[in-house]
């Protein structure tokens, strides 16, 4: 499990590609951002409540995003807070940009 520890400061820390790449839905449809948070922390809903899709695009994982994004961690999820982000991958300037440019239109 990541500790506080090792996560990196923000001046260094990518957004994590986890919260737009891999959604992670337990046997019982309870989701949640990535296969690290076992122990959902970073639930965001279940699929037996709400369909995936809209988990996926709300309002909580969409705040975390931004707060990813804006190098706020602190603000971030539970989970992603104290994470070390590297099994996910940053996400690269371009989805960035791309994301930015999206939640503009919406
Ligand atoms: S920062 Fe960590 S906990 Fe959050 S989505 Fe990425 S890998 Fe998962």
């Amino acid at each position: 499990m990541p500790s506080a520890a090792r996560a990196l400061p923000a001046a260094t820390r990518p957004p994590c590609a986890g919260l737009w790449d891999t959604p992670m839905v337990q046997v019982n449809g309870d989701v949640t951002v990535c296969c690290l948070d076992e122990h959902l922390e970073n639930k965001i809903g279940n699929v037996n409540v709400t369909p995936l899709a809209d988990l996926w695009t709300g309002e909580v994982i969409e705040r975390w995003r931004r707060a990813h994004v804006e190098g706020r961690f602190a603000d971030s999820g539970p989970y992603c807070t104290r994470c070390n982000w590297r099994s996910a991958g940053g996400l690269s300037p371009e989805r960035v940009a791309a994301w930015r440019a999206g939640v503009s239109r919406a």
